[in-house]
């Protein structure tokens, strides 16, 4: 476990390496220290689609295989954070399970990492309670998540506004060291290390400050407006492919995505050609190749037809396995809720570790 002194964080010793980006596709080449704590979460927001994939889970998966193995990994459904986008008690409560399958039916070895419900581990609520206390609302409000999701209005949740803070303390719960993130959690990754500090600060040196591990692959955008990311709660579903999908429905929604008039080459041009070039970022980030080498092995596609077909494959392949097992599982609630129960128990234990301290570190004990 990485310890700082305080006068290390006053300096921002740490501050250089508060981010990786993993530009390597080679998961070999992640180097996580010996007893490290790996911790990422995720929403239940439906199915995962194939930016979640890349941008996160792939990352969890591959993480699981190079951690050594006096290191913790700890996956968590971020139930409580769905709460911040409308949803009815039957909806959250199928998506919960569903967001366990997902992960399970990706690789992720539950014996190696702890699978766990956020809700299942009341010490997180308390955490975020204490956290609240030294985070300010200014930099809270500063968080480009909250305003693309509030558009302004006064009817957005507290919640909504407030959850930066609870990611914080899902992330410090642990004392993780290191949180594997898409690109857009940048932010709030930052925001954790500052609530770290000025709780650090203001009582004991109780946070180690968590190094976000950014994935090799760039953002996934919607195939129908790749101006966009690709996002569950799109409401055109043909711009979003979730790793669940059937071969047939892949490849609808790769012949509809938007691409260009230009056919005779297939370039990657993000600025005047982004369909095709998210196109190129998909192919490079599931085959694990880098951009140019895909336009290499893709020089010789003649036609919009052969392109499209192309990443179809690719697409289809690499979720082959993924869907089979996520059917299988799905129709298992009794194994999934056995996963979720046995997570639970080994994330409270560690939880309620770090709990005893905080208490007594701020006074409440
Ligand atoms: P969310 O679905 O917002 O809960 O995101 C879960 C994880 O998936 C986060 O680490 C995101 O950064 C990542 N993610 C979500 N959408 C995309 C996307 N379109 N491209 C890459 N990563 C994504």
């Amino acid at each position: 476990m990485l310890r700082f002194r305080g006068s290390a964080i006053k300096k921002g010793l740490v501050r250089g390496a508060s981010t990786v980006k993993n530009t390597e596709f080679d998961p070999k080449s992640l180097h996580i220290a010996d007893n490290s704590t790996i911790y990422s979460a995720i929403q239940p927001t439906g199915k995962f689609h194939l930016g979640n994939y890349l941008g996160a889970v792939r990352v969890w998966r591959d993480l699981c295989e190079v951690a050594p193995a006096n290191s913790t990994v700890i996956y968590g459904v971020a139930d409580l954070h769905a709460m911040t986008i409308p949803k009815s008690a039957d909806e959250l409560r199928k998506f919960r399970y569903e967001a366990i399958a997902s992960i399970l039916s990706t690789g992720i070895d539950h014996d190696k990492a702890i699978v766990y419900h956020q809700s299942g581990v009341p010490q997180h609520a308390e955490l975020n309670w204490i956290l609240s206390c030294v985070s300010g609302i200014g930099y809270l409000g500063r968080m480009t998540q909250w305003k693309s999701k509030s558009k302004g209005s006064d009817s957005a949740s507290l919640g909504l506004f407030a959850y930066p803070v609870l990611q914080a303390a899902d992330i410090l719960l642990f004392k993780s060291t290191q949180v594997p993130v898409g690109d857009d959690q940048s932010q709030h990754l930052e925001l954790c290390r500052h609530i770290a500090e000025q709780f650090n600060k203001k009582f004991e040196n109780t946070f180690p400050l968590p190094t976000t591990i950014l994935a090799p692959t760039k953002k996934i955008l919607s195939l129908k407006d790749p101006s966009k990311k690709m996002s569950k709660s799109d409401p055109d579903q043909a711009s979003t492919i979730y790793i669940t999908e059937e071969p047939d429905a892949i490849a609808k929604k790769i012949k509809k995505a938007v691409t260009d008039s230009i056919s005779d080459h297939f370039s990657y041009d993000p600025i005047n050609r982004p369909g095709v070039s998210n196109m190129i970022n998909i192919i490079s980030g599931v085959q694990r190749k880098p951009i140019e080498q895909v336009e290499q092995d893709i020089a010789n596609l003649k036609d919009h037809k052969a392109f499209k077909d192309y990443v179809t494959e690719v697409i289809v392949e690499e979720f082959k396995p993924t869907r089979e097992e996520y059917n299988r599982l799905i129709q298992d609630p009794q194994y999934l809720h056995s996963i979720v129960q046995k997570g639970n128990r080994r994330a409270q234990e560690i939880a309620e570790k770090t709990m005893k301290e905080v208490r007594k570190n701020s006074g409440l004990d």
